[in-house]
């Protein structure tokens, strides 16, 4: 369970990544004596882009989250600059790191993420909680070798048969509906499930281009080129995750999930001795100790602090 927790208890090291309203650092617990990751965020900068609804969205929704493949969360604080999120800090970096230094992955490689992916979402969807911003960034690779999804920012509530119409996410992993502003629901976070397996095995997403319009145009057109060595069950897959019609899409079909979880392209997995990490991964991060940072990239220290928000106007009251 998170708890509001008191930040002078903890000792802020190396910042670990930045994300849109400030920066993760990798932070000791004197209570316990154990690393975690404190996310920062800057009130009145969450305040000038209106973005206090997802903010807050984020902390409750991650909160009642706690599953394998899914950055699990801690506590949360606020003080007159910041609100913070405290995770469990996972080490091995990000999978982005991993992929773009690798080019490419390989089948058994990529089906171990996609298939831990698609469990978290199932996971969360079955709390009736969206994700809307998958992208390798956002997949956080442990000492083991297994994935943890992260940055639940555009996460949202959705109650089973309505829908939400914000415009949110990466421009190559924008699902077409989103993109035709027709209102979207848990079905987008299965598009973006297509669009990463895809580039893991290819090294590049379907959807490319220099300018974000050519890649929309490319999205609303829908036509993926599968090389060669595309394995047949993964190519069948994406191409049921990359239905422009969401009445074909799987995961928004009569089985739900089902059909991806149980697809064959998995059959050399079994879901629940990887829930209990009792797969061994087929790839691990290079790493001195568990505590080793080193696989994030290295991002130089910033003590500058952003304007106070006063009591009187605080608008994050559960904090
Ligand atoms: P976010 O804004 O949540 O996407 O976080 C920005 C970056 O901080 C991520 O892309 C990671 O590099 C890093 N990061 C976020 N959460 C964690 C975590 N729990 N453990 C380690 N690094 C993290």
């Amino acid at each position: 369970m998170a708890l509001q927790v008191n930040l002078a208890d903890f000792e802020m090291a190396r910042t670990l990544g930045c994300g849109s309203f400030g920066r993760v650092k990798y932070a000791k617990y004197k209570q316990d004596g154990k690393f975690y990751a404190v996310k920062f965020m800057k009130k009145h900068e969450i305040i000038k882009l209106k973005q206090v609804d997802h903010i807050n969205n984020e902390k409750r929704l991650m909160a009642q989250i706690s599953y394998p493949f899914v950055v699990n969360m801690m506590g949360y604080a606020k003080d007159d600059h910041f609100v913070y999120i405290v995770m469990e800090s996972i080490n091995g970096g990000e999978l982005f790191t991993h992929l773009r230094r690798a080019r490419k992955f390989s089948d058994d490689q990529s089906k171990f993420y996609t298939l831990q992916v698609g469990a978290a979402f199932a996971h969360i969807h079955g709390k009736n909680i969206i994700h809307r911003d998958l992208k390798p960034e956002n997949i956080l690779l442990s000492p083991n070798g297994y994935s943890k999804l992260t940055d639940f920012g555009f996460a949202k509530i959705i109650e089973p048969g309505t829908r939400t119409y914000t415009l949110c996410g990466t421009p190559e992993y924008i699902a077409p509906e989103v993109l035709l502003n027709k209102g979207h629901g848990k079905p987008v976070d299965w598009w973006t499930l297509g669009i990463l397996a895809y580039e893991m095995i290819c090294g590049q997403p379907p959807f490319c281009d220099e300018d974000p319009m050519g890649i929309y145009q490319k999205i609303l057109a829908g036509k993926v080129y599968f090389p060669k060595y595309f394995d047949k069950n993964a190519k069948a897959l994406v191409k049921k995750l990359l239905m422009a019609d969401l009445s074909k899409r799987y995961g928004n079909l009569k089985d739900g999930s089902a059909d991806i979880l149980g697809n064959k392209w998995f059959s050399t997995l079994d879901l629940k001795k990887l829930e209990a990490y009792e797969i061994p991964a087929p790839y691990k991060p290079t790493m001195k100790d568990d505590q080793d940072t080193s696989n994030f990239e290295e991002i130089p220290d910033s003590k500058e602090l952003p304007p106070t928000v006063p009591a009187s106007q605080d608008p994050f009251v559960d904090w």
